[in-house]
């Protein structure tokens, strides 16, 4: 055991022994935006030895106010996300083993990303996703720590599956679309993403040195405006509920068809084929130059035409921008890239 942890050691709480804990421990870090960056910066630095940070978009400027892991010229470079995030982890510290995922995460590969690891941190900005991990975790007894961040409110929960309640017990349906604001409404700021990803950091470091009585068993919500902090209490896990009583894993069957989803504030449209296949850029790139403008590096491709701009990933999963309409999306997708 090096100098780097010697603070940490000395914090009673985890010690040597929980310092050992933690270097064998993996985690995975679900969607790497503001909330993502803060928890896989917290747990490499405090020496959480293995790290999977799945993320399926890439650095833009707007992201810079409150994404910590990204610097300007990765938002230049439009660098995914979950690599930019690993290469600086790897500059903050070298001694643990960290590896990004350049995917959209859903039912396909939700139970591979999980697999092995020890906790799962939600970094997401969507319900969807998080009724996934939800029904992955619980199926595999998987710890998982949700948390959500708009505008200066946050709110968190530890889920311990089969034991405390699961996301689908407070929460049995996702509030509708329109009725609860968004980042893309109410946009946000950065010490609420602080406070949400410090006390999940905080219950991940507890339950990976093996101390669960300390976890704060509650569904926490901060208003860091509004100056409200509450605890609630969320009882026992719900007898009826369809994940943790039922066990039925409903997002987790598999959808065959192509996969389309606005995203949040991006006034973009993510289109995900349902194969995937392997798209070699310099080909796609000579096709495309004839009609409009091109750039590509080691991980995606950028096409811009009118008043649209394609980014095309080695999977044929794109984000077209410039459009919340899904047909069209899919009309410049087939246009463009295939079908
Ligand atoms: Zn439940």
């Amino acid at each position: 055991m090096n100098e780097r942890y010697s603070r940490q050691i000395l914090f009673s709480g985890i010690g040597k022994e929980g310092q050992s804990r933690l270097l064998q421990s993996r985690a995975l870090i679900v969607g790497c935006g503001a909330l993502g960056s803060a928890q896989a910066e917290s747990l490499a630095r405090a020496g959480v030895g293995k790290l999977r940070i799945a993320d399926r978009d890439f650095v833009e400027a707007s992201n810079l106010q409150r994404q910590t892991m990204f610097t300007e010229r990765d938002a230049a470079e439009r660098i995914p996300k979950a690599v930019a995030a690993a290469n600086h982890i790897r500059e903050v510290n070298r001694e643990i083993e960290v590896t990004a995922e350049i995917v959209d995460v859903n039912h396909s590969n939700i139970e591979r990303l999980i697999r092995d690891c020890d906790v799962v941190l939600d970094g997401t900005d969507n319900f969807a996703t998080r009724y996934l991990i939800n029904d992955a975790c619980v199926k595999h007894k998987i710890n998982w720590i949700y948390g959500a961040a708009v505008g200066s409110y946050g709110v968190t929960m530890t889920i311990l599956p089969l034991q405390t309640p699961c996301l689908r017990c407070v929460f049995e349906m996702a509030p509708p679309a329109a009725s609860s604001p968004t980042c893309d409404t109410a946009g946000v700021i950065m010490p609420i993403i602080s406070v949400v990803a410090a006390v999940q950091v905080a219950e991940a470091l507890k339950m990976l040195t093996g101390q669960t009585a300390s976890l704060h068993r509650s569904l926490m919500q901060f208003d860091v405006w509004r100056n409200e902090w509450r605890k609630i209490n969320p009882g026992p896990p719900a007898p009826d509920c369809p994940t943790c009583g039922q066990l039925r894993f409903e997002t987790l069957e598999s959808v065959s068809e192509e996969f389309a989803a606005v995203l949040c504030g991006r006034d973009a449209v993510q289109i995900s084929p349902s194969q995937t296949t392997s798209i070699n850029f310099t080909e796609l790139a000579k096709r495309l130059r004839a009609i409009g403008e091109v750039k590509f590096n080691d991980y995606l491709l950028r096409f811009r035409t009118g008043e649209f701009e394609l980014t095309v990933f080695q999977d044929a999963r794109s984000i077209i921008r410039g459009t919340n309409e899904v047909a069209t999306a899919r009309s410049l997708y087939a246009k463009y890239i295939g079908n």
